[in-house]
């Protein structure tokens, strides 16, 4: 019989993380522009004493283990009170995206079940809007003050978050529990049909921080400054908030102020050491900081991920401010952190363009992420930089089944099963490093955020005029991608652009609608009826929009 190992089971849990910063880095800062205006400083002590009020406040709400507490915020303390509170005392935190369009908003939210809506003073608009249409929401919390509360609103049961928080003594512990439980809920519209949720656990979340805060992935140390510009809504802000707990760095949080003039004087008077976030961010501050003629002063080193990094930028950020690019892969999915981009020891002896081409790529996994590339029949194809294949990732921060659905994902990989598929198309060389050469999902990715082109083929389609459309994704030098609209007319039927990409307006969000449309006489297709996007995206590949 086996000898069986003797050490203690303690579970992973997401309340160890804050725990941990408030003993050993109890002094450490964690700053955030408020939506208010203001500066607001306090520390990870006080962090984790105000997460316990939070769950014990969300505790006399009534809630009970499992319930879903929704969030409708950008990064500020406490939105990070809110991860805390909710997940360890055993709620789950639910992030929900407020760029997405009303009805999807409604329809996540539904879905998701959430019993509690906890929102920034900036969307309360939006929510006096959505409210009426969110049946399961027991209580709507506002994150502010008893000062900023409106005099009156629409919202049933309106809360002020910080009413809720004083009225508890903190004297909490924080409970123990199945380190399987769910801690969080993010869901992701990067496939086709509805979005889909993805669940972490508290296991999960607590390895992807360890794993993530690795020297050869964000390499996050207690002399960081971390300053996430990715959002709290955006996959966990890739995990920052849990990896900075585990090291016990120093938090800046931007709020709302993500433009380049305010991001930049974050990064100077805070000291910021290190950052991450999408492409399209770190365009807006390059552009502020290189018309004024600026440098960095403590920034030392980003992620840059969720869209591939333009090689430009790498370029920029490296040999005009000296700023270490690392580039990421990621998804919701995976919670989203996969593949890391950094030199190995042996790399480092190469020419730097040599480099340079390395580091463009999305790189090296994780310890605790498994990756491959298939070919459509299931074979794994050789790490050879060449064959380019169908990428799939196993591991323990990457989901075995969507929130809801009975159906699993995965698939076999030399039929070994228990892999799930990402719907990117890479290849992996002879050093490990993976490079995204193309995707299969029909999805657009337009400054890190998702447009589903199913979504725009169906609205298009309700035009009288239109007999066939298809959206695909068209590079664009700010945003990545931009979607455009192919149509094929109905006979005889007239219909401009101009009268075409109106019709989308206040039936999609504004940014989702399209940058142009293209009239064609016939749309490929295959076989089986389907649009060939692959073809089409090959027949427009230098094909320059307008705002481009
Ligand atoms: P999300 O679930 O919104 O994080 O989106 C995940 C998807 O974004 C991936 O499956 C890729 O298609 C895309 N993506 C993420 N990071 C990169 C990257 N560094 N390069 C290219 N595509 C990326």
């Amino acid at each position: 019989m086996a000898l069986m190992g003797q050490m203690m089971a303690m579970p992973l849990l997401i309340s160890s993380l804050i725990q941990h910063a408030a003993r050993h880095s109890g002094e450490t800062e964690i700053v955030s522009k408020r939506c208010e205006g203001d500066l607001h400083r306090y520390t990870w002590r006080d962090a984790e004493r105000r997460s316990r009020q939070v769950a014990q406040a969300l505790g006399r709400l009534g809630l009970s283990p499992g319930d879903r507490v929704a969030t409708l915020a950008w990064n500020g303390y406490r939105h990070l009170e809110l991860y805390y509170g909710s997940s360890g005392s055993g709620l789950v935190c639910h992030t929900i995206n407020p760029r997405l369009f009303p009805e999807q908003i409604i329809w996540i939210s539904q879905d998701a079940n959430d019993k509690v809506l906890c929102f920034d003073l900036g969307f309360l608009p939006l929510v006096e809007k959505l409210s009426a249409q969110l049946p399961g929401i027991q209580h709507y919390v506002l994150m502010s003050d008893r000062a900023h509360m409106p005099a009156a609103s629409s919202i049933p049961n309106l809360l002020c978050y910080e009413e809720l928080v004083e009225a508890e003594d903190g004297h909490y512990c924080w409970p123990e529990f199945d380190e399987n439980t769910a801690s969080s809920i993010c869901y992701t519209s990067g496939t086709t049909g509805h979005p889909k949720g993805a669940v972490y656990s508290h296991r999960s979340s607590v390895l992807h921080a360890y794993g993530s805060a690795l020297p050869d992935a964000m390499d996050c140390s207690s002399k960081d400054v971390i300053l996430p510009v990715v959002p709290m809504f955006h996959v966990n802000a890739w995990g920052l908030p849990y990896s900075s707990a585990i090291v016990g760095a120093k938090l800046v949080f931007p709020g709302p102020h993500l433009d380049g003039k305010s991001l930049y004087e974050l990064f100077e008077t805070e000291g910021v050491t290190f950052s991450a976030g999408v492409p399209t961010v770190w365009l807006g501050l390059l552009t502020y900081v290189k018309s004024n003629g600026l440098k960095f002063s403590s920034f030392k080193r980003t992620v840059i991920g969720g869209s591939a990094c333009p090689p430009a930028m790498l370029a920029s950020l490296m040999d005009d401010f000296g700023v270490e690019v690392i580039h990421a892969w990621g998804m919701t999915e995976l919670s989203p952190l996969g593949t890391l981009s950094k030199l190995t020891s042996k790399q480092l002896a190469l020419p730097v363009e040599q480099q340079r081409r390395i580091l463009e790529k999305q790189g090296k996994v994780i310890f605790g992420i498994d990756m491959a590339v298939i070919n459509d029949e299931g074979q794994a194809l050789p790490w050879d930089a060449q064959s380019s294949g169908n990428l799939v990732v196993r591991g323990h921060w990457v989901i075995s089944s969507y929130f809801g659905e009975q159906r699993s994902p995965l698939v076999a990989v030399d039929g070994q099963p228990g892999w799930f598929p990402t719907g990117d198309v890479a290849t992996i060389d002879a050093d490990g490093f993976m490079q995204i050469t193309d995707r299969s999902k029909d999805v657009i990715k337009s400054g890190g955020e998702w447009i589903s082109s199913i979504d725009l083929e169906n609205i298009a389609m309700a035009h009288p005029a239109v007999h066939e459309a298809a959206a695909i994704a068209c590079a664009h030098p700010k945003w990545d991608e931009r979607p455009l609209l192919v149509v094929v007319k109905k006979p005889d039927a007239q219909v401009t652009r101009e009268e075409l990409l109106a019709f989308f307006e206040g039936r999609i969000a504004k940014w989702q609608i399209p940058d142009d449309v293209a009239f064609v006489a016939e749309i490929p297709h295959t076989a089986t009826g389907k649009i060939q996007k692959l073809k089409l995206r090959e027949q427009f590949k230098s094909y320059r929009l307008p705002s481009a």
